[in-house]
């Protein structure tokens, strides 16, 4: 049997389904395939996730500049509890090379229009006492926050349910049915076809490569990575979103008094049971780099440890986003290298915009794939 849509998204995580909803409301019909659940995998898991420009590759600021202006109102416009804070966010550095950085990250930040502060010692202190004393300086983006991203990803999907969109879940895209220079339809694992009347976007994250794999080749690779949340502490020694220019280690705030602790350290998937497991040597790796900052951390008990979130990266660190050239009723984007989070609002926005009106926007050219080509 086969259902009829103008579009077809396969990936319910935060693209998928802030996508679906945009288009939606512009009047197109919608369908989104997820294989497993509604922001469960990337968009989903312990803690929060980071809305931040500081430090950010320049390709990605102008988006983080509009951004700013969605995410402290966005729960307003999907009609739930605020699910956002904007707490700032510091960027830490230790030895004169570390801060020479931040000086010209601080001159092209500002040049971007984003908002930034180049703290030294003594200013620093006075935000965040609790500093080890090995810190010197800091670069500072007050407009920086931090969502929680099962919370928002869920709102998406149903203001986009509300806006007529269907869900599939448990549906698993298996394979698309081609047509000389188009997609006709999206066959799933359970053998149903849903026509893409218009076009099909594919957000299936570490999905895409092997979505694609006839059409297009990808460079792109997959990596669990790793969170830690604590046991409640008497009192948490900072109040910012931190993170560090020189070591492997981002701390949040959460609830009860926890803090959260992430930045970019591995655990190990295992393909068989689609699962991922965090690694000793890891999750102490970064207990110990958050330890080095602020040192009032230290015996602190980690009660959540949590690997099992793929994200999918690429060589140049910023994602992909774009139209099969063959195939031009096919757009996908991949890629967030760690960082698609923020910038997600934003991206939804203008994808649902080119998919409707044919034209790329101008904050999407520089993830073309042909970056990567001459
Ligand atoms: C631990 C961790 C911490 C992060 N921290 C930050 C941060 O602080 N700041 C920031 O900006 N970004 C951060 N990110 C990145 C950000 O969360 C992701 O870039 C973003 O959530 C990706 O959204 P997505 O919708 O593309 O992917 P996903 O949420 O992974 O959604 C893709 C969906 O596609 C589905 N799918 C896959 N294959 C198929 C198929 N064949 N058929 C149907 N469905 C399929 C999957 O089940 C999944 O639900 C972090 C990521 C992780 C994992």
């Amino acid at each position: 049997m086969t259902e009829n849509y103008e579009f077809i998204v396969i990936g319910a995580g935060i693209y998928g389904a802030a996508t679906a909803w945009h288009l939606a409301c512009k009047g197109a019909s919608v369908k989104v395939l997820e294989a497993d659940d509604i922001g469960t995998r990337a968009s989903g898991g312990p803690g929060r996730r980071g809305v931040r420009a500081n430090g950010r590759d320049v390709r990605e600021l102008a988006l983080m500049k509009r951004a700013y202006a969605i995410w402290p109102t966005l729960h307003e416009t999907l009609g739930v509890p605020p699910f956002y804070e904007q707490c700032g966010h510091l960027l830490l550095a230790e030895s004169d090379t570390q801060v020479c950085e931040l000086e010209a990250r601080a001159w092209l930040q500002r040049g971007q229009g984003i908002e930034t502060e180049l703290l030294n010692r003594d200013e620093l202190r006075t935000r965040e006492p609790g500093l080890s004393h090995k810190i010197e300086a800091a670069l500072y983006c007050p407009q920086d926050g931090v969502a929680n991203h099962s919370v928002t990803t869920r709102a998406y999907a149903a203001a986009a349910i509300r806006a007529g969109v269907s869900f599939s879940t448990s549906t698993s895209a298996k394979y698309i049915e081609f047509n000389n220079s188009r997609a006709d339809a999206v066959i799933t694992a359970d053998g149903q076809r849903y026509e893409a009347k218009r076009g099909l976007l594919i957000v299936a994250n570490a999905g895409v490569q092997s979505l694609l794999a006839e059409i297009q080749y990808l460079p792109t690779w997959n990596e669990c990575l790793q969170v830690l949340i604590s046991a409640p502490l008497g009192f948490v020694p900072f109040s910012h979103l931190t993170g560090h220019i020189g070591r492997t280690v981002s701390l949040k705030r959460e609830g009860d008094g926890r803090v959260m602790i992430s930045g970019g350290w591995h655990g190990s998937w295992d393909p068989e049971t689609n699962q991922g497991y965090t690694i000793n040597a890891a999750v102490e790796g970064n207990v110990t780099e958050a330890i080095a900052i602020y040192p009032l951390l230290k015996g602190l008990k980690i009660e959540v440890s949590d690997a099992n979130h793929l994200e999918t990266f690429t060589p140049d660190k910023i994602p992909i986003i774009d139209q099969l050239r063959a195939h031009n009723n096919v757009w996908y984007a991949t890629g967030w290298c760690g960082h698609g989070w923020a910038i997600a609002p934003v991206i939804a926005e203008d994808l649902a915009k080119w998919m409707m009106d044919g034209e790329r926007p101008q904050h999407l050219e520089p993830f073309r794939i042909s970056r990567f080509t001459k």
